[in-house]
């Protein structure tokens, strides 16, 4: 059996020693040492100013939205997992859908002026697989008609844009440490921004709006980590530089098969230092992508259609046009893709899609 994705596992007794010290101090949750020690290790790694350790990338988003107060309509990318969707919802703000590059498969900046009304608040985006919106061109718009800019950086630990991790960017950009993700804690998230006053108003709302153990600054929500997932950070951070040299080397094997086949991959725009987080490649219509799949299942390969549907066919939205979304997410399919796979694994998914694609 080949996994589209396995989680990567530290050496057990990297992550035993942490677990000691817990004991310990018998200290679990409720930032404690670990916590913070992985939130200093982050910043450190990343370069970042700030950064709030949570317990996932759902809540992380939800607390930017809270954060930078949004209310009205959102207008975001169609193309990406529902939380970036459901967030907004969740929130009771109105995501618009602009529709994506057909290259990046980013939100197209292009798109976004004319779907902007006295409503709208804010622009939240994906830096979708890792790659990188189109930052400079999001933020004239943005700042042009006054709106916030999240990003949906869940993907984005480890991508390198203009020399600055790609998670510094906007005024909050949220991460998701979940066991799927590049760099994972089990369960976590991060949100992320270098405006010290939202640092505050991010860490009052992580933590029930406590102001003191009897004082509350404003309402808050539970988004804390506990010291177990934060052990599990600090045991996989040392590996994640291999990680992703693996996962270049996994990639470029793909290339190497797939590419002269004439099938699409997204474009990694120039100033970028990819983090290789996920694989995806673009078929020419939806039934081929299914039957790709269906072969690849039959042989005991899970292949995913991330990301299908296109979010703005949710039930629970009011779902603009976005006929390249929608097109695209009907032909996209994520391939194997983890620490551990094997050349001859690659080999052999490759052998099955080009196989496939002759009939
Ligand atoms: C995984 C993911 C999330 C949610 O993160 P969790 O940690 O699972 O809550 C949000 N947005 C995108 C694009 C994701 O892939």
């Amino acid at each position: 059996m080949i996994l589209v994705t396995k989680p990567f596992l530290p050496p057990k007794k990297a992550f035993d020693l942490l677990v000691d010290q817990i004991w310990k101090r018998n200290w679990l949750t409720n930032n404690g040492p670990l916590v913070n020690e992985l939130e200093l290790k982050l910043k450190r790694s990343l370069q970042l100013d700030h950064l709030l350790f949570t317990s996932n990338g759902t809540i992380a988003l939800q607390m930017a939205i809270k954060a930078l107060n949004l209310k009205g309509e959102i207008i975001t990318t169609p193309f990406s997992y529902v939380a970036t969707t459901s967030s907004i919802v969740w929130e009771s703000c109105t995501p618009v859908f602009a529709d994506i590059d057909k290259k990046r498969l980013t939100i197209d900046p292009t798109k976004i002026e004319s779907l902007i009304t006295d409503k709208t608040s804010a622009i939240l985006a994906t830096h979708v697989y890792g790659i990188p919106c189109h930052i400079e061109e999001i933020r004239i718009v943005a700042s042009k008609h006054n709106l916030k800019v999240v990003y949906d950086g869940a993907h984005a630990y480890g991508t390198i844009y203009k020399g600055k991790s790609l998670l510094s960017y906007g005024d909050i950009s949220t991460l998701s440490t979940h066991a799927t993700k590049l760099f994972h804690t089990i369960e976590g998230g991060a949100v992320i921004t270098n405006n010290p006053d939202l640092l505050k108003r991010l860490a009052y709302l992580r933590n029930f709006g406590h102001d003191g153990y009897d004082k509350y600054n404003g309402v808050g929500i539970n988004g804390k980590n506990s010291e177990f997932h934060a052990a599990m950070g600090l045991a996989n951070l040392p590996f994640i530089d291999e990680i992703i040299n693996k996962r270049k080397q996994d990639c470029m094997l793909y290339d190497s098969w797939l590419i002269d086949k004439g099938i699409g991959r997204p474009l990694i725009p120039s100033n970028t230092s990819y983090n290789y987080a996920y694989y995806p490649i673009i078929l020419d219509s939806e039934s081929q992508t299914l039957k790709i799949l269906n072969e690849l299942t039959k042989n005991e390969i899970s292949s995913r259609r991330y990301f299908y549907p296109s979010l703005s066919k949710l039930d629970y939205v009011k779902g603009n046009l976005t006929p390249i979304s929608d097109d695209i997410s009907s032909r996209v399919l994520c391939l194997p893709l983890y620490f551990d796979i094997t050349d001859s694994e690659i080999e052999m998914v490759c052998r099955i899609i080009i196989r496939t694609l002759k009939y």
